[in-house]
Order: structure tokens, then C-alpha cells, then sequence
């Protein structure tokens, strides 16, 4: 179905870098698929460039804007698909990460378009220098305290970005609120970031961002980061596991499952790695959430394997876990934080427990498999 549908205007390319596609839905709907490349500091990571979307609704909008640096880039591939910025009514954020809102400051500026965010984003992109837990990170909004990036790093890399995402004006996304435009809904669907939305263009397409992903499977946030920022949110977000982590971000998969189930036709646009390897991903979404959600009940009884040998810290079974190719530059870093949002899942389900040395220790019980599958959806938050 997704092969049918796009048309390739400028050739990319294996992983997809400087293509510009454009798909025609049977009902007229015209979307215009515009990668913008990503740099990676992680090893082996490699999530391919971020897709970012035009959507030619009858209220015309353009999902995520790529990194930092990317807003020329994006009106260009616009002007050759025969579009400039301004068509644009507004620009829809799928979550903060800099791959996806970097240039979303320049893009609002060179396009006078509206900023649609979800209201937790409009939150944590704000300073909030008295609240924040070090003195290095006063300099930085509450997305990012919980970030395992060095000082150096992100002093170096991230804030002029920063600097200029902290004014925006968002339209936020309330609790409970569906409706983008006539024909568009938005969904809250929390996990991988605390401010994740999936996207519903009628009943055809589903704009995942990085909430369902081909191929990789996509990092989930942690519940300790709300230790930080959730006396930040407004009481609707009073849960942890609401928001972050694991918990959250299976609770998600299944609401997004249910959405599907009323949409038999409709084609997932995910936000990285739509063409890879030289390679159009199609997600048949019921059967991609299964696969997700039986790669975390794997890796939880993985981790629990590996401690069967007794306590150990995140970074030690990441270690274990993961290929070593995985853990160059960054990856290591990564993989303790997933390993880190694994464990906390497998504390609430009481088959770890967190002792001294920030170690793990098993408990010998195995209830995490009956917890992951009476998570149930959260509504529409
Ligand atoms: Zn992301
Ligand atoms: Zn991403």
C-alpha cells in the first residue's frame, strides 16, 4: 500500500538523506515527505534522517522540522514539491527531541505559521532556573535535566537551540483535547518522550513520530526523570508512569493499537527510517506493536537472566546485554538508560529491587510479563 502510493521526486540516498517524496492517498490527501539528516554521537545508533511531514490538509500543516540548523533546508525541499512555507496553517511538534523541533523556532519565524505542541512540551521547554538541580543545568530548560549528555557537550552543542525554542509561543494541546483541524486529530501518547503525540489525518494516515518505529525499536524516557520536572506540570500529570518510561510507553502502544483497529487502511508514517537500506518500511501497526511489545517482555527477562548471577548496576548489564558495537562513543550511555527504564518496570512488577551502589538485585519472582499485558491505554491525557 505505501509503495502504491508514493512517488519519488528526487532520488536520496540508501538511508534515505536528501530525498523528497510525495504520497497521494486515494481520497486526494496529498503529503509531502521531506527528510533532514541527523548526526549521531552513539556508535551504531543510527536512526536514518528524521522524516518531517507536509500534510496538504484543507488546514495544510507540517509535522516536526528537524535539527537545529535544518529550516532552510526544509522550505527548499518544499519550494521544489511545489509548496512554499507559507502555505503552512501550523506546525505540529511530534515531541521535543531536537531531531524533531531543532529548527522549529526558524521554520515558525521564516513561515508565520502557528505552533501546535503538546502542553507538557510547552512546559519543559521553558527555564526554570531556581527549580533546576545543578548550577550547570540553570542554563538549560527542564527537557533537560535528565540529560546524560556531558556538560561539555551540551554546552558546546545545545544552547543556542535552547535559547531560541525557549520563546516560542505554543498553542497547547490540552488534556483531553483531540481536534488539531477539521480533519486531524491528535493523540497524547506518552513513553518515548513525556510529550509524545501521535498524529490521525482523517482515516488514512497515522503520524507516529517516534513512538512506533521499523526496524529499531525506539528508546523509552525513564520514570525517575519526573522526580525533576513533574512539581513543573499541571495536576492531570501527577503520575510518573503516566508520562515516562516503560510503563508509560507500552500503555501508549496499546492506546495507538486501538486507534488503528477502527482505521483498517491506514498507513503509519513513522519519523525515521520510512526508507532505509535502500528499502520502504511499511508498518502493518497491530502486528509492529506486537513485535515491540514482545521485544520489551524479552528484554526484561534478558535482564533478569542476567541477574540471576547476582546484584548488578545498569551499566553492568547494559554491558552484558548489549553488542559491543552498540556501546561506542555514547551507546554506552544509552544503553544503561534503556536497561535504566527496564528496571524500573521490572521494580514496579517487584521482580527487582534497587539496593546500595545503585545495583539491582532480583527477587526471584517473574511478574513482569502478567504486568506489561494488563497495562491497560490511558485516555486521551
Ligand atoms: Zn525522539
Ligand atoms: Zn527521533
Amino acid at each position: 500500500m505505501l509503495q502504491e502510493v508514493v512517488e519519488v521526486i528526487r532520488k536520496g540516498d540508501s538511508s534515505g538523506n536528501h530525498m523528497l517524496i510525495r504520497l497521494k492517498l486515494p481520497s486526494g490527501l496529498e503529503i509531502i515527505g521531506l527528510p533532514t539528516e541527523n548526526a549521531y554521537y552513539g556508535g551504531e545508533w543510527d536512526l536514518g534522517p528524521t522524516w518531517n511531514y507536509m500534510v496538504l490538509d484543507d488546514t495544510p500543516f507540517l509535522i516536526d522540522t528537524g535539527r537545529y540548523g535544518m529550516g532552510r533546508k526544509l522550505l527548499d525541499m518544499m519550494n521544489a514539491a511545489g509548496y512554499s512555507g507559507t502555505d503552512l496553517d501550523f506546525i505540529v511538534v511530534s515531541h521535543g527531541h531536537e531531531d524533531h523541533d531543532g529548527a522549529l523556532d526558524e521554520m515558525a519565524k521564516a513561515t508565520g505559521a502557528k505552533v501546535k505542541a503538546h502542553e507538557i512540551f510547552d512546559h519543559l521547554i521553558r527555564f526554570y532556573p531556581e527549580a533546576a538541580p545543578s548550577d550547570f543545568r540553570r542554563d538549560f530548560p527542564a527537557s533537560c535535566w535528565h540529560c546524560f549528555m556531558p556538560e561539555t557537550f551540551s554546552k558546546k552543542n545545545c544552547i543556542e537551540y535552547h535559547q531560541a525554542r525557549c520563546h516560542l509561543e505554543i498553542e497547547k494541546i490540552r488534556y483531553g483535547d483531540v481536534r488539531l483541524s477539521r480533519n486531524t486529530q491528535a493523540y497524547h501518547v506518552p513513553g518515548h518522550s513525556p510529550d509524545s503525540l501521535a498524529v490521525l489525518v482523517g482515516e488514512e494516515i497515522l503520524l507516529v513520530g517516534d513512538t512506533i518505529l521499523p526496524d529499531i525499536t525506539p528508546f523509552p524516557s525513564q520514570e525517575r526523570s519526573f522526580l525533576l520536572v513533574g512539581k513543573l506540570l499541571t495536576p492531570q500529570y501527577a503520575n510518573a508512569e503516566s508520562i515516562y518510561g516503560l510503563r508509560a510507553y507500552i500503555k501508549s502502544l496499546k492506546k495507538l493499537r486501538k486507534i488503528g483497529s477502527n482505521y483498517p487502511n491506514l498507513i503509519v508514517l513513522p519519523a525515521h527510517r520510512l526508507f532505509y537500506n535502500n528499502h520502504w518500511n511499511e508498518i502493518h501497526l497491530e502486528k509492529r506493536i506486537e513485535e515491540l511489545i514482545n521485544h520489551h517482555l524479552q528484554r526484561c527477562g534478558d535482564i533478569l537472566r542476567i541477574l540471576k548471577q547476582g546484584p548488578k548496576t545498569a551499566r553492568e548489564i547494559a554491558i552484558e546485554h548489549f553488542e559491543e558495537s552498540l556501546l561506542k562513543g555514547f551507546g554506552l550511555l544509552m544503553a544503561e538508560r534503556e536497561i535504566i527504564s527496564h528496571c524500573e518496570l521490572l521494580a514496579a512488577s517487584k521482580d527487582v529491587i534497587s539496593i546500595e551502589d545503585s545495583r539491582f538485585l532480583a527477587t526471584g519472582r517473574m511478574n513482569f510479563e502478567a504486568l506489561i499485558q494488563g497495562l491497560e491505554p490511558e485516555g486521551n491525557r
